[in-house]
């Protein structure tokens, strides 16, 4: 499971700074969605070898009768659901009466704490950290955001005994990325055989109120369906395993259904944070969107998650009952217009409450899911590369043809291309638009993000 850090602090200490510089590399995918904006309160983040989910709590000001209520309700849920807080101090300002009820608030939660001094620039860091001993939370970790200094050996201070603890094996590679082997047609053919027998985890998400819990119990209700009880912890979504049509699936309940039909339990509040794990944690993600709501900021929110996280989409516009015409006119206008972007997701309308279109979903995720995963051999992707450069030359560049050599797999899930050539890092972005979309053609990718990258060299 990723691990989930917390920056928690007074307003001004450098959180955002801080936020910023952790999500920067990661976010990126959103750039090339230009209907999507990052978001600035949960990101994603890769450093130290290690992928985390990092959320920005904002300002909390102790200082204002008693914390329980000046904190908002969205930071204290964001730090009961962090593996790692990170209480951010200002080295400069010196330990503030707000920092001391934020300290005693965090040693009451009895969360894994590190206190860290921040803007230790071009002071003398060691007598100006001294004092934030006194918090009671242990070592103080020096650092300056604005400059990136510590930040590295701060994550990796703060993640490695959690990462440990949890069995989560440190990526090695910069760029965070799994190096993936080479597979020949036979091996390709036999890793997909052997995925298909796979359960594919699927995340139901959605901004609350859209139909998630009654879809669910729509999926779950079917009699094709074989249902298997699994307990879940309250802090996270509840996995449900089940097997249709000879196809295994493990259903991602953000939404807490299976929690709710016992008694004593409460029902979830809607949680950003459930539903970031949720989305890292699966191969497909079936966002769901209210038809009578229109597209609204959240639902575009999490729709960034998922493209982040390169996830196979699937899209269900659900309450397509009792409509008039007019209406589902004016919504497919507005997908046209704020989701055209993502060309390679299919959108469903569908009825949870009445069942209508529901089965048709399995088709769509099936297809999704065979997509972002499917092996495919370096020979069978040298040659889709080879027949886009006869298709369509790739330009001259100081006067020489790039010149492209081989194409490999460089993971999956999402698909990722990986090119080497000469001079291919000088290939403009239209031509790499236009090879992602030639192997998205050749490949029949569909529901799923294809990531290329350029290696110059042999
Ligand atoms: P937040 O309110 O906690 O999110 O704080 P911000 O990230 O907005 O930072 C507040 C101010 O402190 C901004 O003007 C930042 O540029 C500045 N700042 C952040 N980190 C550093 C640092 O490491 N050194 C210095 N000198 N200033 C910093
Ligand atoms: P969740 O918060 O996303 O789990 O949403 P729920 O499944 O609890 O649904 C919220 C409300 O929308 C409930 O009153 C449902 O009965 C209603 N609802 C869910 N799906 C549909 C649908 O397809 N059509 C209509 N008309 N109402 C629906």
């Amino acid at each position: 499971m990723i691990p989930v850090v917390a920056l928690v602090g007074r307003p001004n200490v450098g959180k955002s700074t801080l936020f910023n510089r952790l999500t920067r590399t990661r976010d990126a995918l959103v750039a090339d969605f230009p209907g999507l904006t990052r978001d600035r309160k949960y990101g994603r983040a890769f450093l130290a070898g290690y992928e985390f989910i990092v959320v920005d709590t904002g300002g909390i000001d102790g200082t204002e009768e008693g914390i329980e209520t000046k904190m908002a309700e969205q930071s204290l849920a964001a730090i009961e659901e962090a593996d790692v807080v990170l209480f951010m101090t200002d080295a400069r300002a010196g330990l503030t009466a707000a920092d001391l009820a934020i300290a005693q608030h965090l040693r009451s939660r009895d969360k894994v704490t590190f206190v860290v001094a921040n803007k230790v620039d071009g002071i003398d860091a060691d007598s100006a950290c001294g004092e934030f001993w006194s918090l009671g939370l242990g070592e103080v970790y020096q650092m300056a955001a604005a400059q990136g200094r510590g930040v590295t050996n701060m994550i990796d201070y703060a993640l490695t005994p959690y990462a440990e603890a949890m069995g989560i094996v440190r990526e090695l590679d910069e760029e965070g990325e799994q190096v993936e082997r080479e597979y020949t047609e036979e091996e390709a053919e036999a890793e997909q055989t052997r995925l298909q027998n796979l359960p594919i985890k699927l995340a139901i998400i959605g901004k609350p109120n859209v139909g998630k819990s009654t879809l669910i119990n729509r999926i779950l209700g079917e009699e094709r369906v074989v249902v298997y009880d699994e307990p879940g912890t309250t802090r996270d979504s509840i996995y449900i395993p089940m097997s249709r049509e000879g196809r295994e699936y493990v259903l991602i309940d953000t939404a807490g259904v299976r929690r709710r039909s016992k008694v004593h339990e409460v029902v979830e509040k809607f949680s950003v944070i459930k539903t970031l794990k949720a989305v890292e944690d699966a191969n497909v993600v079936l966002l769901v969107i209210d038809a009578r709501e229109g597209i609204a900021e959240q639902d575009l929110g999490l729709l960034g998650f998922a493209l982040n996280a390169g996830r196979a989409l699937v899209i269900a516009v659900n309450k397509w009952d009792g409509i008039d015409q007019l209406v589902k006119d004016r919504v497919k206008s507005e997908l046209d217009r704020r989701l055209g972007f993502i060309d390679f997701a299919r959108i469903h309308f569908i009825s949870a409450l009445h069942g209508t279109g529901v089965g048709h979903l399995y088709e769509s995720i099936e297809e999704a899911y065979d997509s972002a995963t499917r092996r495919v051999s370096t020979s069978m992707l040298t040659r889709i590369m080879q027949m886009s450069q006869e298709d369509h030359q790739p330009p001259l560049v100081n006067g020489r043809r790039v010149k492209l050599k081989y194409a490999h797999a460089g993971g999956y899930n999402p698909p990722i291309v990986v090119v080497h050539g000469n001079q291919v890092s000088k290939l403009p972005d239209s031509y790499k638009r236009y090879m992602m979309n030639y192997f998205r053609r050749s490949l029949k990718v569909v529901g799923t993000p294809i990531q290329l990258r350029f290696h110059e060299g042999a």
